[in-house]
């Protein structure tokens, strides 16, 4: 037995992120944290410094899970950016996957916008023939303003340009948008940038999340202090509205209905828009009951 090898489950070090989709997957941690690390919202790493963990770990896990989890057919990759591996290394645990879990049909994995840029097209598809079906980026805004002052790293042009070679390299994409992120003052004009973002981009899939502060995030001292201060209820409702109205996907699917929203919403394009616009119009005019703060975290 080598010193991976206990029996007692996988390996999975600190507080574990996946996307709501990969409820059922089968969670693989691959790296700990997010080599980005800097957008100025999130907390989710913020207790782990970035790095691709031990291929004896990795191997351990799979042998594990290919004892005990062997009907499954979905993998998520954790945690913050798998996809930043050196192709050479996530290839081959690509391969242990198959080798381990030959039923495991659809890898999935978060991704950002360097890690994506740092794949070349042949080295997707080869990423996409092992099975990488999913990638997940965090968008937030097309407004580079906005992506400046929180960090993103990237223009919304450069974002684009990676969203398109995920989509090129047939692996399915899935993007997450940020309600309330631009704050009060640039709140449409952060929706309509978005909205233009996405239509360009044409993702599979896209979730509009209400921003959260969390303590000890840099925009949580921005919000303490008030040089940032938040789009309220009926605010957040129009900047949704607004960012709809601004999407056109030729096949995919707008989600505003994670729990930190104020409304479900659920948009089918083509074609749903204007079902989804009547039904804000309608909770806009107190027509349809918002869901009250205290449920929100939930
Ligand atoms: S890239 Fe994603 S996980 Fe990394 S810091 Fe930014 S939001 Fe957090």
């Amino acid at each position: 037995m080598d010193r991976f090898s206990e029996p007692e489950g996988m390996h999975h070090e600190g507080y574990c992120i996946r996307p709501p989709s990969e409820a059922d997957s089968i969670l693989l941690q691959v790296t700990l944290g997010c080599s980005h690390n800097r957008c100025t919202f999130c907390g989710s790493y913020a207790d782990k410094r970035f790095r691709i963990k031990e291929e004896a770990i990795i191997e351990s896990d799979l042998r594990w899970a290919a004892r005990h989890l062997a009907a499954e057919d979905r993998l998520f990759l954790m945690d913050g950016d798998a996809l930043i591996i050196p192709q050479k290394r996530l290839l081959w645990i690509l391969e242990r996957i198959r080798e381990h879990l030959p039923r495991v049909n659809r890898i999935g994995a978060y991704a950002n916008v360097k890690s994506i840029r740092k794949k070349t097209p042949e080295e997707l598809a080869a990423l996409r023939a092992l099975g990488l079906g999913i990638l997940y980026l965090g968008v937030e805004t097309g407004d580079d303003t906005v992506r400046e002052a929180i960090g993103k790293g990237s223009t919304a042009a450069v974002c684009l340009e990676a969203g398109r070679q995920v989509k090129a390299a047939e692996i399915k994409l899935s993007v997450t948008v940020l309600l309330g992120i631009a704050g009060r003052e640039a709140s449409l004009r952060h929706a309509r940038a978005t909205g233009e973002l996405l239509s360009a981009m044409d993702p599979d899939f896209v979730g509009a999340l209400t921003v959260m502060l969390i303590p000890g995030t840099p925009l949580y001292e921005d919000w303490r202090s008030g040089r940032f201060v938040l789009p309220d209820e009926v605010g957040m409702l129009k900047e949704l509205r607004e960012m709809i109205a601004h999407t056109d996907l030729s096949r995919g699917y707008f989600f505003a209905n994670h729990a930190s929203n104020y409304l479900p919403v659920k948009v089918k394009f083509p074609g749903g828009g204007e079902r989804a616009l009547a039904l804000i119009d309608a909770a806009l005019r107190g027509e349809v009951g918002l869901k009250p703060e205290w449920l929100r975290a939930l």
